[in-house]
């Protein structure tokens, strides 16, 4: 705990991260900025061979997704639902007055249409399965998101709101685990230009409640999901900071995804943490970036 809140401090000191008054939510400074910008063009110049449709998205989702996502069974304490005011002006008097006696004005907010994104990849699948079948050769895309999740923590590399850059496959299962395979081959080259050390490990998602055991063992024992992991703020402890995950045909039946000759497509993913590689860069080349390895800097800069 005491080298997550060290490192905190003196990525506050050196000014490239700023406090916004609650742990895990930060204001990142240009060279963040920089750091964060090169390594999504490390990762687009890689992608960009297997002709990956790109979409970006706003940190939020339609609530009637979300719920089908099954995020709520999975993580309920790491979502957020977004909740507006939605009173008469009798209601917005009482507000007022509460605001004015510091007391909680929000007890009567209402859910909204929207949800917080968990996931980047989360929007994509209704947006795919509208369109009808996928093509032959299945689907790539090429997306990122900022993602939502309610984890108030002193480490850095734990922020409640980031970004997560994703290549997403839909189409026959074969390919799809295919995909996921090239990905892990393909990120491990990539800390490996950027100097970073890593391991990739079977993850460990922190599932809720005595059912979320059982999912925990169900992903582990079908190796669903792979995360690389490079050590942070611990050596005992590293972060993850890519996930590498086969869905089954999870999203495929639950939004309806279908291939061309009408089977029920499968759906992996591969997710790059961008804030958390950008803090892994600055822990293990320093708070000057231009000091850092001149091979790092040009994978990252040109
Ligand atoms: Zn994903």
């Amino acid at each position: 705990m005491d080298m997550q809140v060290s490192y905190l401090d003196r990525l506050f000191d050196a000014g490239i991260l700023m406090d916004m008054g609650v742990d895990g939510l930060y204001a990142r400074s240009g060279l963040f900025e920089d750091v964060v910008s090169g390594i999504e063009a490390m990762v687009s110049r890689v992608g960009r061979a297997d002709g990956a449709e790109t979409m970006r998205f706003p940190p939020g989702m339609y609530m009637k997704h979300f719920e089908k996502s099954g995020y709520m069974g999975n993580f309920p304490q790491l979502a957020g639902t977004i909740h507006s005011f939605c009173g008469c002006e009798a209601d917005h008097m009482s507000l007022i007055q509460c605001l004015q006696a510091g007391e909680d004005w929000t007890k009567d907010q209402k859910a909204t249409d929207l949800a917080y994104t968990p996931a980047a990849c989360y929007p994509l699948y209704p947006i795919v399965a509208a369109r009808g079948e996928l093509p032959v050769e299945g689907g790539v895309y090429d997306i990122e998101s900022y993602c939502f999740r309610h984890e108030p923590s002193k480490d850095p590399a734990r922020q409640q709101l980031f970004r997560q850059r994703e290549f997403v496959w839909m189409g026959k299962a074969e390919n799809v685990q295919g995909f996921r395979q090239k990905w892990m081959d393909r990120a491990q080259a990539i800390m490996t230009e950027l100097q970073l050390p890593h391991e990739i490990e079977v993850a460990n998602d922190p599932f809720f409640g005595r059912a979320g055991r059982m999912m925990k063992n169900t992903q582990r024992e079908q190796t669903l999901k792979f995360e690389l992991v490079i050590p942070i703020t611990s050596t005992s402890n590293p972060t993850a900071c890519c996930s590498f995950n086969y869905h089954t045909d999870k999203f495929g039946q639950t939004f309806g995804l279908k291939t061309a000759d009408g089977e029920v497509a499968h759906t992996g993913c591969v997710g790059f943490g961008l804030e958390r590689i950008t803090l892994a860069l600055f822990h293990h080349h320093g708070l000057d970036a231009k000091l850092w390895p001149e091979g790092v800097r040009k994978a990252l800069w040109g």
